[in-house]
């Protein structure tokens, strides 16, 4: 099946409805389509055709959302790099993409040979080109970066069709709604952003886009721009939670997406008494962001949901074997959201895929309802005397002490058990490391997961992708 451009097919059926608002402009789709075409234009001006990859760095931008949807027209691949890498970081992606055109934002030009600044760079072009491309399912569309916690960045290149199925089996899921307006605070560079852009492009909705996240802005969109769905990681729902205190949510929020690392269900929970339905969501760049996603009626927060509609997931043990609910193996995925592949690495392709099955290199576990429970990266597993121990429950337990703010408990080298949990932990302001919380963690733990030792730290190291370094947090311990 062949596909047009979103922004195309709403500027002929819905017009007038708004598509866009960032920095308090506006878009209807009439405009956003205009503006759009303006950027094949220039594109076109500059030789960029079917299949050429093109490269831009830039924090959440009006421009980032010309260009994506411009270069989709034209059959041409966008490979979005993330705005918090150092030139030194970002010098061999850029030699893994070899763009034809480089852009950047005016304040991040430097970071990136002969980038042009991203703001401006089709301003000259006034007549918008006519030009939109019909893509195949397999159309590359994106290259994307993982953030590297487990390695070298690899570029996974999702196509169009990888988008489409992303929106059609979370809108499944989730249900339909007749003007989503869905809150852009996660980047353009990351997944998750890409995929509700797309998302919401398709389903005829609003992206109201930020150029940061900051919890405020966040509650006043909330407030006064009718946000009806938003997607968080733990950390930023529980500054918007803190931030808005007592104001209870509008009934135009219909519900919010939780993901992308560990989400404790008392975070949930607490949402939920704030009138806000948030959902627990596994996923990954490599499967174009939602695998699985709590179900809107059946939400609880315990798990992370049953497999979206049209994706498969399965639970593996290291020898291949398939197993059954209740038991702890790798997670895979099956369906038409995974990945066509990583740009130039052919071994890691075939690491990563196998019979259509994405290895995720995340463990969990599958209850009786096929409901997913993320148990931790194959990597940040801790065996303790042939005990599997996962970072993320021990870390739930120690998170709720009062005087903790956040923490993040690694595998350490042990002569007798061969690896000991040890906790890093960052004290709210003006707290000591309180004396009882090896006792605290024996009341909801058994004995063996307790941590051998309690590091305070001020900061967790994070990457650029704000996940937690636990290799960095591993050489300190
Ligand atoms: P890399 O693959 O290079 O290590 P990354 O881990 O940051 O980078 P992303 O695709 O950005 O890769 O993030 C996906 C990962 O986030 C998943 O593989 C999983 O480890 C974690 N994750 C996502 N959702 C959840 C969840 N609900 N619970 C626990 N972990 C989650």
């Amino acid at each position: 099946m062949n596909f047009t451009c979103p922004i195309r097919e709403g500027a002929s059926l819905w017009p007038e409805q708004e598509a866009l608002t960032f920095a308090g402009r506006r878009w209807t789709y009439r405009a956003l389509d205009a503006e759009v075409g303006r950027w094949v234009g220039a594109l076109q001006s500059r030789g960029i055709r079917v299949g050429d990859r093109v490269a831009s760095l830039a924090t959440s931008h009006a421009s980032s959302v010309f260009l994506f949807f411009a270069l989709g027209r034209l059959g041409a691949v966008h490979a979005p790099l993330n705005a918090r890498l150092t030139s030194a970081e970002l010098a061999p992606l850029v030699e893994d993409i070899s763009p034809r055109l480089t852009l950047a934002l005016k304040a991040l030009v430097d970071r990136l040979p002969n980038a042009e600044p991203l703001e401006t760079w089709a301003d000259a072009v006034e007549a918008p080109s006519s030009t939109c491309e019909s893509l195949e399912e397999a159309t590359p569309r994106v290259v994307l970066f993982t953030s590297g916690t487990t390695g070298r960045p690899k570029g996974a290149v999702i196509t169009e069709g990888n988008f489409r199925a992303s929106a059609r089996c979370s809108a499944a899921n989730l249900g339909a709604h007749p003007a989503p307006r869905w809150l852009g605070t996660l980047p353009l560079f990351h997944v998750g952003g890409l995929a509700m852009m797309t998302r919401t492009a398709y389903d005829g909705g609003c992206l109201v886009l930020h150029d940061r996240f900051e919890p405020e802005s966040v509650n006043q969109a909330i407030d006064a721009e009718g946000v009806s769905h938003a997607s968080f990681v733990a950390t930023t729902l529980e500054r918007v939670l803190d931030t808005r205190g007592d104001r209870p949510m509008p009934e135009t929020f219909r519900l919010a997406l939780i993901g992308g690392g560990p989400v404790p269900a008392p975070l949930l929970a607490r949402a939920r008494a704030a009138r806000l339905l948030a959902l627990q969501t596994y996923g990954l760049t490599e499967a174009c962001s939602q695998v699985t996603t709590e179900r809107p009626t059946e939400a609880d927060g315990r798990t992370a949901g049953p497999a979206l509609p049209g994706l498969e997931v399965r639970i593996v043990s290291p020898e291949g074997e398939v197993l059954g609910p209740g038991r702890e193996g790798d997670i895979e995925v099956r369906g038409p959201t995974v990945m066509a592949g990583y740009l130039n690495r052919p071994d890691a392709t075939r690491e990563a895929l196998r019979d259509g099955w994405l290895r995720t290199r995340d463990m969990g576990m599958l209850d009786e309802r096929g409901r997913l429970t993320v148990l931790s990266r194959r990597t940040d597993l801790i065996v303790r005397g042939g005990e599997n121990l996962y970072p993320a429950e021990i870390e739930t337990v120690i998170a709720a002490h009062p005087a903790v703010q956040e923490v993040a408990v690694v595998g350490v080298a042990d002569a007798r058990w061969g690896e000991v949990p040890v906790a890093f932990v960052v004290l709210r302001s003006g707290q000591a490391l309180p004396e009882d919380l090896d006792g605290w963690c024996r009341r909801s733990l058994a004995g063996f997961k307790v941590p051998a030792r309690f590091l305070p730290i001020d900061a967790l190291p994070r990457n650029a992708m704000g996940k937690v370094e636990r290799t960095v947090l591993r050489q300190r311990a």
